[in-house]
């Protein structure tokens, strides 16, 4: 595996690999890798010949008062996994790189990102498509991998790719959970072994959800109150949005009914937790 850590030596990594006609295949994170992230790879890895990973915590989609700067990192343990899972190029460029002067360039993808963390996260999605969209032109990748867990954030993507004519393929990837249903993240390790066992209240509360749609409830606002009480016995959890939403464009609904996600965004001590699941509603 090799290691880049400017735009100039991914280009130059990247030449003959194109030249040979490989499909390059592309997961970018922001690194203290777990199994989420490798089932990405793999995703990658089985439709591509040649894997590249980027690592890069974006200062750009970090809003004040966030967690950018003790953003969880832990590069020597990332290199090791991405290595054993097959990946051929790592990209680590440092902010300077990636930002040499403050860019004055803005991505706005309209409704898809107005809604869920894009309503508490001002900017946070203009910052991950200007980050995303340079990663693509420097990688220019035919296929790029993202994890329903951030489904906004993949839906945003795969808008913009569509709207602005990036020729790649966007492709999610399920979401990756725990034994006892909590949505592997990195940001989990700002959790206490306490607060780690409250973290289940937000995948039961989807459960729970589910199990009420599956007996016909059809009613959006009965959900978000079964969630919501769900997430309310939890002693230390802080709501910051539990809703139902359609599928194609992430906008609040009051019947279900086609595709629809319900998606909640829980602060439990430190870390601010996501997650959602997608039904079909006949
Ligand atoms: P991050 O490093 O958190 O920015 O995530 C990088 C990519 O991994 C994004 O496409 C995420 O959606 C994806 N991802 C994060 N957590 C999971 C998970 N538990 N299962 C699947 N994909 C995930």
């Amino acid at each position: 595996m090799k290691i880049a850590n400017s735009i100039a030596e991914v280009r130059k990594a990247l030449v003959p690999v194109r030249q040979d006609g490989r499909r390059i295949g592309f997961v970018p994170t922001m690194g203290y890798l777990h199994a989420g992230h490798l089932s990405l790879f793999d995703v990658a890895r089985d439709d591509c010949d040649y894997l590249v990973t980027s690592i890069f915590v974006n200062p750009a989609q970090f809003g004040k008062g966030e967690d950018y700067r003790n953003y969880p990192g832990d590069l020597e343990r990332d290199a090791r996994l991405s290595e054993e899972h097959g990946v051929d190029l790592l990209f680590v460029p440092p902010v300077e790189e990636m930002y040499p002067e403050p860019p004055l360039t803005q991505i706005d993808v309209r409704e898809l990102t107005e809604s869920l963390c894009g309503a508490s996260r001002p900017g946070h999605f203009n910052g991950v498509l200007l980050v995303v969209a340079k990663l693509f032109n420097i990688v220019q990748p035919a296929l790029a991998v993202f994890g329903q867990k951030d489904l906004q954030q993949a839906l945003a993507v795969r808008r913009m790719v569509k709207d602005l004519n990036f020729p790649l393929e966007i492709r999610i990837a399920p979401t990756v959970r725990d034994p006892d249903g909590v949505a592997l993240s990195s940001r989990n390790s700002y959790l206490s072994p306490s607060e780690r066992e409250q973290a289940t209240a937000l995948n039961q509360a989807l459960q729970r959800a589910r199990e009420l749609v599956e007996s016909g409830e059809r009613r959006a606002a009965r959900l978000v109150e079964e969630m919501r009480s769900v997430i309310r016995e939890v002693p230390s959890a802080e709501i910051d949005y539990i809703a139902v939403v359609d599928a194609d464009r992430l906008r609040e609904i009051e019947t279900l009914n086609g595709q629809v996600v319900l998606a909640l965004a829980v602060r439990i001590g430190k870390a601010r937790l996501i997650d959602n699941t997608v039904l079909q509603v006949n």
